[in-house]
């Protein structure tokens, strides 16, 4: 994993969600901190996000939050997280987000985790970066979106999703080895647009 030294993790911010998915949360906080990665996401201390982020410190992780000014009130801004930014909207968090990460997870989330992950995903079929990106399908979460993926290749709108683009593990505890395997970035520097 020697390209991977911070992953950013995109995941729900709702506290009302299925228990099991609160713990993958807060196990992979964990291993990323036992693993010396760098764990880069919302900023937030609801939800998933803040679960992992608290478990990852708690472990003795680096955790760096990334926060639009007018969230940090509904988003409960994370106060001890190593490293906060507060930027001044969304696009520019996601921009942040990107630039300090080496690759991507998607953990069960709602409409926000999922614009980001298409994003990335996104930029990643227009050849703007080449960043790994791994979808855990915690729990058969993402089972909904692994449907709609094949079809969208199933009638021509993109060709190979799956592999290509993303990779799917079937949970947090899958993720590091994957990301262990994942290839580095192909793009040569001068063509990483963003
Ligand atoms: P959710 O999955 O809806 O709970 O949201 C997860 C995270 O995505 C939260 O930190 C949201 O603030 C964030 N989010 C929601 N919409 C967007 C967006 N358009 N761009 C970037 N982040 C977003």
């Amino acid at each position: 994993m020697a390209h991977i030294s911070s992953l950013c993790v995109y995941c729900g911010s709702s506290n009302t969600v299925p228990t099991a998915h609160k713990d993958a949360a807060a196990r992979l906080g964990h291993a990323l901190a036992k693993a010396g990665i760098s764990l880069v996401y919302g900023g937030g201390r609801v939800g998933l996000m803040g679960l992992m982020a608290d478990a990852a410190l708690a472990a003795g992780g680096r955790v760096v939050g990334v926060i639009p000014r007018y969230l940090v009130e509904a988003e409960v801004g994370h106060g001890s997280v190593s490293e906060l930014h507060i930027v001044s909207s969304m696009h520019e968090r996601k921009q942040k987000m990107f630039e300090l990460s080496d690759a991507f997870a998607i953990l069960p989330g709602g409409l926000g985790t999922l614009d980001e992950m298409f994003e990335m995903l996104t930029w990643r079929q227009l050849r703007l970066h080449d960043k790994p990106i791994i979808v855990v399908d915690e729990d058969g979460y993402w089972a909904p979106l692994l449907t709609l993926i094949a079809a969208i290749e199933a009638d021509g709108y993109a060709k190979g999703i799956k592999g290509r683009l993303l990779d799917v593990v079937d949970g947090v505890d899958a993720l590091l080895p994957a990301l262990a395997r994942a290839r580095e970035p192909v793009l040569p520097a001068a063509t990483r647009k963003l």
